[in-house]
């Protein structure tokens, strides 16, 4: 698992952030940006899409990771997340996210700030995650 430069690192927090004011969350007013870096060097984005049928809502990891996939990305090497207070995946995100990268590297991001809140591999968010491919 190739480990993220601080380039792309500085290039995925500042995806996150600038796409965080996309976001569609009228009714928690949570706005949320993530990106995602694929073992390719490529960046790709996504923001949390709610809706008036509150269980259907995405998170903006999976929207990117969606994007992600869709672009032909097999494997990701980091995911940037921005929030107010720099929020952690929710259980779903990370097992989503374990598939195509458990040994990712997940930074926190404070959307106010900018600053990375914490620094952690998928697998430490989320020990023991359910992977059926190798
Ligand atoms: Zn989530």
């Amino acid at each position: 698992m190739a480990e993220p430069t601080q380039d792309q690192i500085d290039e995925l927090v500042a995806v996150a952030i600038a796409v965080r004011g996309m976001a569609y969350a009228p009714f928690s007013k949570f706005y949320v940006g993530a990106a995602i870096l694929d073992n390719e060097g490529r960046v790709f984005s996504g923001v949390n899409v709610e809706n008036s049928s509150y269980g259907l809502t995405i998170c903006a990891e999976r929207t990117a990771a969606g994007t992600a996939i869709t672009a032909g990305a097999k494997e990701f090497v980091a995911v940037a997340v921005a929030t107010p207070g720099a929020a952690a995946p929710c259980g779903a995100c990370r097992q989503f996210l374990y598939e195509f990268g458990p040994r990712c590297t997940v930074l926190l991001v404070d959307s106010e700030t900018g600053a990375v809140k914490h620094t952690a591999t998928l697998d430490e968010f989320l020990p023991s995650g359910f992977r059926l491919s190798s």
